[in-house]
């Protein structure tokens, strides 16, 4: 049997086993996808350990995308956005890293027709989601503007990535005004019925992903809907990171509909 799993804390609740499992039962794949929640002092110690055991992969969350860059050896991607999700056990040399998430954003997106060659890309939030998040849109083609709360940080993202800008919170309205692609990258909306953006701000020329996945349907995708905005909510960007990581494990065509019903059946 092999195995795969999840470091994180705390993962408790996360969605990933149900997703991939459902993949292997699917595929006839003889898996099984674990949860584990190392201290984080022995973060090194605990991937080494799995490599002995023979574990295949790991997807790694909070608090320990950053830490784990350490550990293995990053992609050029993984690198750059400076976060690893996604950690490959199966070759020969090191343990080797990546990050799915900005392939997960870019899958979701192109669930819409837009074009993201040449068009304008507003990503509200500077954590980690944000970062990877407008990495991938960068490498796609689309002009950046990051807004963040906390403003020095969207600068400090924006040096990094190509072409980008870094704004505060106030200018976003102004920004959306001529944008093509609004996505939310913070934690606002997530279990509350509150906005990172003002609703007078968005508009029918708009494509919204929401990060945000709990709740499905967010403020923002609510109101942005509304207003004739094509939406996407934060489910299809966690659906597509899986499927991206599946497949470098597996090497197989991920079942992306039975995944995607594995995962919406539990939001
Ligand atoms: P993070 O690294 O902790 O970053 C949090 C971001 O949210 C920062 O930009 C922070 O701004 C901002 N923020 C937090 N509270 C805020 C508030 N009240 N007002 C304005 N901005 C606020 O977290 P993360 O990993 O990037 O995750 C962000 C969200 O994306 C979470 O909801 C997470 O679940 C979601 N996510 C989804 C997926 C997916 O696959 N769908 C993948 C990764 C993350 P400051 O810098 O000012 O603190």
């Amino acid at each position: 049997m092999q195995v795969f799993g999840l470091i994180g804390n705390p993962v408790t609740h996360s969605l990933s086993p149900p997703m991939h499992e459902a993949a292997y039962d699917e595929l006839g794949i003889d898996a099984r996808y674990v949860t584990f929640e190392p201290d984080p002092v022995t973060l090194e110690t605990a991937l080494e350990g799995a490599d002995a055991l023979g574990v295949r992969g790991l997807n790694v969350t909070i608090p320990f995308k950053q830490d784990v860059l350490a550990h293995v050896e990053p992609d050029e991607l993984a690198r750059r956005i400076g976060a690893v999700n996604t950690i490959d056990f199966s070759g020969e040399g090191p343990p080797t890293g990546h990050n799915t998430d900005a392939g997960g954003a870019l899958r979701a997106l192109e669930r819409v027709d837009v074009d993201l060659e040449g068009a304008g890309a507003v990503v509200v939030g500077a954590g980690g989601a944000g970062r990877a998040i407008s990495f991938g849109l960068a490498d796609a083609g689309a002009t950046v503007a990051i807004a963040n709360r906390t403003e020095p940080n969207a600068h400090d993202l924006a040096d990094e990535v190509p072409g980008a800008s870094g704004h505060d919170l106030e200018s976003v309205p102004d920004l959306l005004a001529d944008a093509d692609v609004l996505v939310n990258a913070t934690s606002v909306g997530m279990e509350e019925d509150v906005s990172p953006v003002p609703a007078e701000a968005l508009h029918g020329d708009l494509t919204v992903l929401d990060a945000v996945y709990r709740p499905l349907e967010t403020r923002l995708l609510r109101e942005a809907a509304d207003r004739g905005a094509a939406t996407i909510d934060g489910a299809w960007m966690l659906l597509y990171q899986g499927v991206e990581a599946f497949e470098r494990w597996t090497g197989a065509d991920a079942p992306v509909e039975v995944m995607n019903e594995a995962l919406r059946e539990r939001l």
